[in-house]
């Protein structure tokens, strides 16, 4: 296969590389990754932009404000990247190993090991990198600029839309991506490639059938049948996002959880059949697992530091963590 230069303005259509979608298929694998798709690079589906245009005119992303900026290229792939053509989606599989002994504080799965978007994003690099030499491909656009690009929650992308996309799962009506017969604990990113592939996966249908689990399992109605997805009143966003004070709905239901919230995912059926992580760098400190609720009430400036070094739980801070411990009760 010849090298290209895909950003070229000279470059003819019929100079472009094609990747196998197998091969891409079977190193991701080897890497670790548990499901990988492809999907042509397109604008948004109609329907999915006017429904996330609408949920932003009402205002439900809160204070997210970095929801609304650059719409129109979280909506286009290709005027976010020019000259994308496809989009490979990865999964990487978070469900825990060791948890945190219940009657004690909860911490989100996801964020029990080192920062995901460190992991993804050197995970998907090296794929980058194996996809550039098996096909000997260009790593580089004028020696600055890399060809490929990897995303991970980094750029606007409808990372979920792009998965189901991708023939990795669906949406479901806990507004997760569930992969069939393996659940919803999965660290999603996005290689963004300027080469066409020989098979693009079909978007899977949705199979959560007459199912609401989640909907009864939801303690702040953030999930409502037929309604957008309302942010503000969800538990990871107000134990998370949320910077200013809780909510009283989110101080009355949260429980014992002082990290985000699980608790549409963990009455998802299809997390039944999720297999512990087996990543290094995703299993808890010793130490997060040994924290009672009088060290945590006692959490000093110094512990955080120590406890969440490299953990994606420092996004809430030191005294958004403090603030979501005061409010629980011994
Ligand atoms: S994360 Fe918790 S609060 Fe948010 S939708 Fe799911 S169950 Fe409801
Ligand atoms: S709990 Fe049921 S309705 Fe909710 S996402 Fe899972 S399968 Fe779908």
């Amino acid at each position: 296969m010849t090298s290209t230069n895909a950003n070229s303005s000279n470059i003819h259509e019929e100079d472009f590389a094609t990747v196998q979608s197998a091969t891409i298929k079977s190193l991701a694998q080897d890497m670790g990754f548990f499901a990988c798709g492809i999907a042509k690079a397109a604008p948004v589906d109609e329907a999915i932009a006017q429904k996330y245009r609408r949920w932003l005119e009402n205002g439900e992303e809160a204070s997210m404000a970095y929801m609304s900026n650059y719409l129109e290229k979280r909506l286009d792939p290709r005027l976010l990247v020019p000259g994308v053509r496809s989009i490979i989606s990865l999964a990487l599989n978070y469900a825990p190993a060791q948890q945190i002994p219940e009657g004690e504080y909860q911490i989100a799965a996801y964020a029990l090991g080192q920062d995901y978007h460190d992991l993804m994003k050197q995970k998907m690099r090296e794929l980058a990198i194996k996809i550039t030499e098996r096909w000997q491909l260009p790593s580089k656009e004028n020696g600055e600029e890399p060809s490929i690009r990897c995303f991970c929650d980094t750029a606007p992308v409808l990372e979920r839309y792009w998965a189901q996309k991708a023939g990795l799962g669906w949406i479901g009506r806990n507004h997760q991506l569930i992969i069939p017969h393996a659940g919803s604990m999965f660290f999603l990113g996005e290689i963004f490639l300027p080469y066409e592939a020989d098979v693009y996966d079909e978007p899977m249908s949705n199979r959560c059938g007459n199912c609401h689990r989640c909907i009864d399992a939801c303690p702040t109605q953030a999930i409502i049948p037929n309604e957008d997805f309302h942010a503000e009143r969800c538990l990871s966003y107000q134990l998370i996002e949320n910077r200013g004070e809780l909510s009283d709905e989110a101080k009355n239901n949260m429980g014992n959880t002082i990290y985000g919230c699980d608790r549409c995912q963990t009455a998802c059926p299809w997390n039944r059949f999720a297999t512990p992580n087996t990543e290094p760098a995703l299993q808890p400190k010793p130490e997060l697992l040994s924290m009672s609720k009088e060290k945590w009430h006692n959490l000093t400036v110094e512990d955080y530091q120590r406890l969440f070094k490299g953990s994606a739980v420092k996004r809430v801070k030191y005294d958004g963590l403090k603030r979501n411990i005061t409010v629980t009760k011994m």
